[in-house]
């Protein structure tokens, strides 16, 4: 038996749990001010959910899902993302018929059989919002507002936000045109994917990583002189919005979106410095998505942020200090016959919210202070032979030495007291 986590999947020990904990907490007090509210769905969904909410174009579907049949010959795929999720729920839900928009978040761990490297994994954890039922840019600026609020709160405000619009399946139509005539002469020096991908939406090619894909399209048209009327105002205000928000953003005409059901604005934060994944997070507006899985005409718009990376941002810019976990209080017994007596005391200052422990492994009365240091504790309570007999407890003031006599009925206001100074 191998006893070692699979390929790019990793633990998060004790040790880096407080460190997610800080940054879910920050993002969720975010989130929450602007009134998402969390939705959790399942970590595995109907294969086709995928191949028709993500698209069978994309490498995700054609290349990178976890499927499986079970025991009843379903096909079923580990979530590769969250959104095809949250548009399958709307429906199955008929959450569209309320009021809307619908601003929902969730987070977990998602699952995408890639190449590990350091920023990319095959089980990686996602923040991400949607908000459903409503068209307006001023939403989507907001919801770039969030994102770049959250990476500020983190203290991450080196980033880049690359901004585009992809148009709507109407001015699109006129943009594949214009690059299938730029593409078709130079179509055989693409690479197999891309050969395949301007087949399928030539638009795809543009997502290519491989550089001599690049090199081959050179100088091909942009999405932007192809948008019609309404998506250029509608990207005019987003940019407008931005900018009297004093949010930073590059125009970029590479970003694009190559799928039917992406319209409009579409963004990428991006933080330099950080290695090959730089990108911590993208988003955009998916108006086509709700109707593609079968449900009504329902406007949507979201983003996701990937949790690792934000870690490996904070931690490559040495920003990820972790609060210090620990207790407050430790409780010191100079003799075992004093367990009950612990135990009851433990049980008292942890019910007033307390953060308290005791050893548990016979320490000698020297190795238990020295353990209550290593735990942080700021008093340690003495139980020794003289306070039971005279029914009172020592608090200790680890950083004053001070000692002090306390009985039963002062422990816990004596201790929210000095814990509180
Ligand atoms: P996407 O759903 O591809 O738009 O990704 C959104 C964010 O999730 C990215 O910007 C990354 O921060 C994160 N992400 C995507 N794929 C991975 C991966 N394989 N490993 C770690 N993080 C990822």
């Amino acid at each position: 038996m191998q006893v070692k986590a699979p390929r790019g999947t990793a633990d998060i020990l004790p040790g880096n749990t407080a460190k997610w904990q800080k940054i879910e907490r920050i993002i969720k007090e975010h989130l929450e001010s602007f009134a998402y509210q969390e939705v959790r769905t399942p970590v595995f969904e109907h294969t086709e959910l995928f191949q028709h909410g993500v698209g069978q174009g994309t490498d995700i579907v054609s290349k990178e899902m976890y499927t499986f049949n079970d025991r009843s010959k379903r096909s079923l795929t580990l979530r590769p993302e969250g959104t095809a999720s949250c548009a399958r729920a709307i429906i199955e839900h008929s959450i569209y018929g309320g009021v809307l928009p619908v601003k929902w978040y969730y987070t977990g761990p998602m699952f995408r059989y890639d190449r590990p490297q350091a920023g990319r994994y095959r089980q990686f954890h996602q923040v991400g919002v949607e908000a459903f039922g409503s068209n307006s840019p001023y939403l989507d600026a907001e919801t770039i507002i969030l994102m770049v609020e959250i990476l500020s709160a983190l203290g991450l405000t080196a980033y880049e936000l690359h901004l585009n619009s992809v148009g709507c399946p109407v001015c699109r139509q006129s943009y594949r045109q214009s690059l299938i005539e730029h593409i078709s002469p130079v179509k055989d020096s693409l690479c197999p994917d891309c050969q395949l991908r301007f087949q399928q939406n030539p638009l795809r090619v543009l997502d290519c990583k491989v550089a001599a894909c690049h090199e081959a399209i050179v100088g091909y048209p942009v999405i932007h002189d192809s948008l019609c009327v309404e998506c250029r105002e509608h990207y005019a205000i987003v940019r407008t919005a931005l900018t009297d928000s004093n949010v930073d953003y590059i125009h970029d005409d590479q970003l694009v979106r190559g799928l039917d059901y992406y319209t409009n604005t579409a963004f990428e934060i991006h933080i330099p410095g950080i290695g090959a994944q730089s990108a911590v997070g993208g988003g955009g507006r998916y108006n086509g998505l709700v109707q593609a899985l079968g449900g009504p005409y329902l406007p949507g718009i979201g983003f996701a942020l990937g949790m690792e990376r934000l870690l490996l941002a904070l931690d490559t810019l040495g920003l990820g200090e972790s609060e210090a976990p620990g207790v407050d209080v430790f409780i010191a017994l100079m003799n075992d016959r004093f367990e009950t007596q612990a135990l009851k005391i433990l049980n008292k200052i942890r019910k007033a919210g307390i953060r308290a422990d005791k050893d548990y492994t016979g320490r000698s009365g020297k190795a238990q202070m020295k353990y209550a240091d290593r735990l942080g504790a700021k008093l340690v309570i003495l139980i020794g032979d003289e306070e039971i007999e005279q029914g009172f407890y020592t608090l200790r003031n680890m950083q004053t030495k001070e000692q002090l006599q306390l009985d039963n009925e002062q422990l816990v206001d004596s201790i929210k007291q000095i814990m509180a100074n």
